[in-house]
């Protein structure tokens, strides 16, 4: 009668309810009480109807949909000792001690507190009387196991976040039907793609869209790239094509640091090329619509195999994430790669882009 909790936090993408209902169905099927907490922390925190029971029936028909149906929030409570305490006590209430985290690193890192403070926390709610020391008994062991849900494919460790895939599906739709118009009047077309540290996005976009040029964060062009942009348009229209397409990631900047926004390539291409350029910028489009193929079903391997490592986790397990390695669904020590990925982003902050890329790895 174990009990296992799922909850999606930080920002959403497209895969997660998969993973929630792949959580939660692998959950009943070991045989434990399987349980949504909605609203991410805040939903922990405040308790009440946010923490509710789950059967087969709950997670129906949601495989397809995008977002997350359990909601997702950012909160300052859970980040206080004050906050987390009242988590505690909404959990031990309901004899939840397994947690599925679906998100970001921010989210990981405060599973993994919550983990290392719960017998202190535990102690504290006997101590004022909010739990019994049988309920403390039972339930002394938190197991936490993370899943990262992320467009922008930025977590170290996995091939793969849950998302990426269908944010890819949808700028490369939206490359496709801008090529046809771009086509019929020699325009060029500069689109903003998201990924602020990372430019996965932009690049597989940029290679499988045929783009001229792609501006991304860990390469960084030294601060003539105005010059070495439109010789290569002018190359490219010398040559016959009659559209150009530039990429620029969120994040894209200079050798200096400087950021280099969609406005700015604009602006070059206006005023030295004189074509008829236009900007798009996708935002939440990318993280909107329906999960892919491949993101269904990673999503559900990634959750069943969660649900697996909480009820194989004893007292002195490292905490794992799921993650992809080549096709396989495998897990690697959660803070690890929390801790790498951290890493990156200070790498990336202090311009230190090819120490970044060294650590990002293969992922
Ligand atoms: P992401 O998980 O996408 O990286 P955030 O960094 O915003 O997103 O984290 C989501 C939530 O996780 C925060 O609003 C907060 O409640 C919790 N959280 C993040 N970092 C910590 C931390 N160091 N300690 C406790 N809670 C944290």
């Amino acid at each position: 009668d174990k009990g296992l909790a799922v909850f999606t936090s930080g920002g959403d993408s497209q895969g997660m309810n998969a993973a929630v209902r792949a959580c939660v169905r692998m959950a009943i099927y070991l045989g434990c009480k399987a349980y949504f907490i909605r609203e991410g922390y805040q939903g922990m925190v405040d308790g009440g109807d946010n923490i509710q029971e789950a059967n087969w029936a709950s997670v129906s028909s949601i495989i397809h949909r995008g977002g997350t149906i359990i909601g997702s929030a950012r909160c300052a409570d859970f980040r206080e000792r004050a906050g987390r305490l009242k988590a505690a006590n909404n959990l031990v209430q309901k004899g939840i001690t397994n947690l599925v985290i679906i998100g970001g690193d921010g989210s990981l890192t405060g599973a993994n507190l919550f983990r290392q403070e719960w017998s202190s926390l535990l102690d504290e709610l006997v101590k004022n009387g909010s739990i019994t020391a049988a309920q403390q008994e039972k339930n002394s062991v938190l197991h936490i196991v993370g899943l990262v849900g992320s467009i922008d494919n930025d977590f170290c460790g996995t091939d793969m976040t849950i998302g990426t895939d269908s944010a890819l599906h949808r700028i490369i739709e939206a490359i496709d039907a801008i090529s046809s118009t771009a086509y019929s009047h020699q325009r060029t077309f500069i689109m903003e793609v998201m990924g602020r540290h990372c430019g996965y996005l932009s690049v597989v976009a940029g290679v499988i869209s045929e783009a001229d040029y792609v501006f991304l964060p860990e390469y960084p062009p030294p601060t003539d790239w105005p010059d070495k942009l439109v010789l290569k348009l002018e190359q490219e229209r010398s040559a016959g094509q009659r559209l150009n397409i530039v990429i620029v990631a969120e994040g894209a900047m200079d050798r200096e640091g400087n950021p280099i926004t969609a406005e700015d390539v604009k602006k070059v291409i206006d005023e030295r090329l004189k074509h008829d350029a236009r900007i798009t910028v996708l935002g939440h489009v990318q993280r909107g619509g329906n999960p892919s193929a491949f993101d269904r079903i990673l999503a559900c391997r990634m959750g069943a195999e969660a649900t697996l490592a909480l009820m194989e986790a004893t007292k002195d397990s490292v905490p794992v994430v799921i993650s992809l390695d080549g096709n396989q669904a495998v897990r690697v020590p959660l803070m690890e790669c929390v801790e790498r990925t951290q890493a990156v982003a200070k790498a990336m902050k202090e311009k230190r882009w090819a120490d970044a890329v060294k650590l990002r790895g293969r992922s």
